[in-house]
C-alpha cells in the first residue's frame, strides 16, 4: 500500500515476495524515517489460523507513526487486510509444533529527496516468513550482559517506538556481549545508567521475594505486547506485580540475600525466556542456579497454550484468520 500527500493511503494489494525498486536518494536510506512491527500467526490443532492481539500491534504501529511523523493508518483496515493476507498465504503457516508464521509490517519513507524533513510519500508493506521454534531443545536460560558503556535510548528519544535506529544503536553492544559469551544485552537508563530498562528484543521481569518487578514504561522502553499480557496474567493469578524503577544494585543485593528467585524476558519471538545469569561490570550473578523457574514455566505454558489454541482464550486475545 502507498501513501501520497494529498491522496492519503491508497492501492492496497497482495503481490509475490520480491525486491522493491527504490531510488538511491530514497529518504529512508539516509534519514531512517521508518517503523515496523512484529507478530505471529499460529496454526491450531484443528487447523485454523490465528493471531495473538494484533490490534495491539497496530495501535503501537500508529504510536510509532506519530513519533516518526509518518501519516497514521486505519487500524481496523490494517487488521482486515492482514487477515486476508494470512488467509491467502495460509499454506505458509507451518504445521510442526511450536512453529509459526512471522509477520513483519513496516513503513518506509519513499521520497527520492536529499533533505531532512518528513517525507511526502511512504510504502506500507507486510513480509510473511515461516519461523521455527525459538528453543529447539526446550526452554533454555539465557546469559545476559548488563551494558554500562553504551545506551540504547533516552527519555524523549525513540526508545518507546519500533524503529530501526534503536536496533542500529544497539548493534555494537550486542557484538561486544556476544564476544564475551553473552547472548543478549540488558540496557540501563540513559541518564543515571543505574536502572534496568529492557533486553535487546525483550522486556524483563524479576521475581524478588514475593514481588514480581518489571521496569515501568518511562518512555525509553518498548511497551511489549507480551509484557502487557504477562502483567495481566500474573495479576489474575494473584501475584504481587509492580511496574517500577529497579536498579542493578538492588538486583545484586537481592541475589546476595537469596531474594532474587527468577528472572525472565518476554517478547513475540522469545515468548518467555528464562534468564540464568547476569554480568555487570565484571560481576556475575547466577539466578535460580541457571534453571527455569516455576513462574517462567507456568507463563510459558499458558501463553503458548493460548497462542496455539491448546488453552481457552479467556481474555479475548485471539483473532481468527481462517
Ligand atoms: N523490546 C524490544 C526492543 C523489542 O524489539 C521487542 C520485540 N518486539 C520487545 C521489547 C517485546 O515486545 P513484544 O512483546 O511486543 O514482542
Amino acid at each position: 500500500m502507498n501513501y501520497t500527500e494529498g491522496k492519503g493511503w491508497h492501492d492496497p494489494r497482495i503481490v509475490p515476495y520480491g525486491p522493491i525498486p527504490m531510488d538511491p536518494s530514497c529518504m529512508v536510506f539516509h534519514y531512517a524515517q521508518e517503523i515496523f512491527e512484529g507478530m505471529k500467526a499460529y496454526r491450531t490443532q484443528d487447523d485454523t489460523i490465528q493471531l495473538f492481539r494484533p490490534q495491539e500491534n497496530f495501535k503501537r504501529l500508529n504510536n510509532s507513526c506519530e513519533r516518526m511523523v509518518i501519516p497514521k493508518l486505519d487500524e481496523d483496515f490494517l487488521l482486515e487486510a492482514l487477515k486476508k493476507l494470512v488467509e491467502v498465504e495460509k499454506d505458509w503457516v507451518p504445521h510442526q509444533k511450536d512453529t509459526s508464521l512471522y509477520i513483519r509490517p513496516f513503513i518506509i519513507a519513499s521520497d527520492a529527496v536529499l533533505g531532512v524533513h518528513p517525507a511526502k510519500t511512504y510504502i506500507y508493506a507486510v513480509i510473511l516468513s515461516p519461523s521455527g521454534p525459538y528453543y529447539k531443545g526446550g526452554l533454555n536460560p539465557v546469559k545476559i550482559y548488563v551494558e554500562t558503556k553504551y545506551v540504547r535510548a533516552v527519555r524523549g528519544g525513540m526508545g518507546m517506538v519500533k524503529t530501526g535506529g534503536n536496533y542500529a544503536a544497539s548493534l555494537i553492544a550486542q557484538e561486544e556481549a556476544s564476544r564475551e559469551g553473552y547472548s543478549q544485552v540488558l540496557w540501563l537508563d540513559g541518564v543515571e545508567r543505574k536502572y534496568v530498562e529492557e533486553v535487546g528484543a525483550m522486556n524483563v521481569f524479576f521475581v524478588i521475594g514475593d514481588e514480581i518487578v518489571t521496569p515501568a514504561l518511562t518512555g525509553s522502553i518498548l511497551p511489549g505486547i507480551t509484557r502487557k499480557s504477562v502483567v495481566e496474567m500474573l495479576k489474575e493469578w494473584g501475584y504481587n506485580v509492580n511496574e517500577r524503577r529497579l536498579s542493578v544494585e538492588e538486583l545484586e543485593a537481592a541475589a546476595a540475600s537469596g531474594q532474587l528467585k527468577e528472572a525472565f524476558g518476554t517478547g513475540t519471538a522469545a515468548v518467555i525466556s528464562p534468564i540464568g545469569e547476569l554480568k555487570c561490570n565484571g560481576k556475575v550473578t547466577v539466578i535460580n542456579n541457571n534453571e527455569i523457574g516455576p513462574i517462567s514455566q507456568k507463563l510459558y505454558d499458558h501463553l503458548t497454550g493460548i497462542q496455539w489454541g491448546r488453552l481457552p482464550d479467556t481474555h479475548g486475545w485471539i483473532v481468527k484468520c481462517c
